[in-house]
């Protein structure tokens, strides 16, 4: 192989293509990551950080299980700057209907070896008491754990260039060839394999992917470190994350370990626009202090949006196009990409070197969802 041909060339190096370049790299194959703005600028950097196992399908938890799992085998090896921080979810129920659902989750994941908690009513008051009173209790993931992304995508890059990984910033690719990738400016990358880790730009590389942008906005708080001790979501969460129409907001609050509190989350589909829309905020910020009156009296920074890549079945795409013989798709991951990059990594990497995988790889082949056409 001459030096300018590559076994593997990643394009995107947000924590997913980052995590897939380490990946590739660690089994000694030649890798080149093309990212055409910033490592970790892309959704990773919208993102919450929240690493959590979820319940929605079979197929989700035994992805979300097993990334966390390869989340706490590299907890020690993290810089301090990815801010892991163990501190737990508690899953907010609100009235009877959302107390039947921490039910339905405690026997879920209790069945599956996830240790979890049912809190009553005095017990969700004494784990955070911050929270409004009349609230009916809650469930404790204590397992689940929260990171800052974009110094994550750094940490794997780094990872990847300490394995001869190349690293090309502020050069896009323009599509995919049958010899490698070709780029933006005109010249050419060579490769055995073509990664596309795009995120949500993944379908202007492949056009007709199953792949739609859908919008989230979060906000960011002055400092207040003790607020709050878990990340909290809201139950009737799942009544609004899962519709694949409608615009939402529920309640999603994370303490940092710089004592700010990150509060979300919005959903909307078929929105453009990258700006900052007041009345999504608004409803957000008037939904958390439902639950947490005192945040009324705290000072909020900033506010931003980003992208997540959703798929129709809300399950990433990880392996082989169906009409390109040498690409393979690493996207699609829309709200949980953080937590499951390092998943996605080792199915990838497991497909391209012919190897049995840890958890079945079926769920997430794209070839289970129409229209993928180059
Ligand atoms: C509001 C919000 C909250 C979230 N909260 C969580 C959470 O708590 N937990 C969780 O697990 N997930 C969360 N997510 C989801 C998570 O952020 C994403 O799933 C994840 O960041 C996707 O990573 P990625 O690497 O696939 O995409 P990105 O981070 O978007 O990276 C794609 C990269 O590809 C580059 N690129 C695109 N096209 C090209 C090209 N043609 N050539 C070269 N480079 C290119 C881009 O510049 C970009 O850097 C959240 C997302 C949002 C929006």
């Amino acid at each position: 192989m001459s030096a300018n041909v590559y076994d593997v060339v990643v394009i995107g190096g947000g924590i997913v293509g980052a995590a897939c370049a380490a990946e590739c790299a660690a089994e000694k194959l030649s890798v080149a990551i093309v990212e055409m703005r910033m490592v970790g600028g892309g959704a990773t950097a919208a993102g919450m950080g929240h690493l959590v196992v979820m319940d929605d399908s079979e197929a989700q938890f035994a992805l979300t299980r097993y990334s966390q799992a390869l989340w706490n085998e590299l907890r020690d090896d993290l810089p301090r700057e990815v801010e892991h921080d163990a501190c737990g979810t508690i899953w907010v129920a609100a009235d009877d209907e959302e107390m039947a659902e921490v039910f339905r989750k405690q026997r879920f994941y209790s069945e599956r070896g996830v240790a979890v908690e049912i809190l009553d009513a005095r017990q969700l008051a004494e784990a955070e008491p911050n929270l409004r009173p009349g609230l009916v209790g809650g469930l404790r993931v204590p397992g689940d754990s929260v990171i800052y992304p974009p110094r994550a995508a750094q940490f794997f890059v780094e990872r990847a260039r300490a394995r001869g990984a190349k690293l090309l910033v502020g050069k896009a690719v323009e599509r995919a060839t049958n010899e490698g990738v070709r780029l933006r400016d005109g010249s050419s990358i060579p490769a055995g394999v073509v990664v596309s880790a795009a995120g949500s730009w993944a379908p202007e590389l492949t056009p007709g992917l199953s792949v739609k942008k859908r919008k989230g906005h979060l906000v960011i708080t002055d400092r207040y470190p003790k607020f709050l001790r878990h990340q909290l979501v809201e139950l009737g969460y799942l009544k609004s994350a899962h519709s694949v129409t409608a615009d939402s907001v529920a309640f999603n609050i994370q303490p940092r370990t710089t004592g700010q509190l990150l509060i979300g989350s919005s959903r909307q589909f078929d929105v453009d626009d990258t700006r900052v829309d007041r009345s999504i905020v608004t409803r957000m910020l008037a939904r958390a202090m439902e639950y947490l009156p005192a945040l009324s009296k705290l000072s909020a920074l900033r506010a931003w949006t980003g992208f997540r890549a959703a798929t129709p079945d809300k399950l990433p795409l990880i392996g082989p196009h169906t009409e390109h013989e040498r690409l393979y798709l690493a996207t699609g991951h829309e709200g949980l990409g953080i937590t499951t990059s390092l998943g996605t990594a080792k199915l990838l990497v497991d497909q391209i070197m012919n190897r049995t995988p840890a958890i079945p790889l079926t769920p997430y082949l794209p070839s289970r969802v129409g229209s993928v056409h180059v």
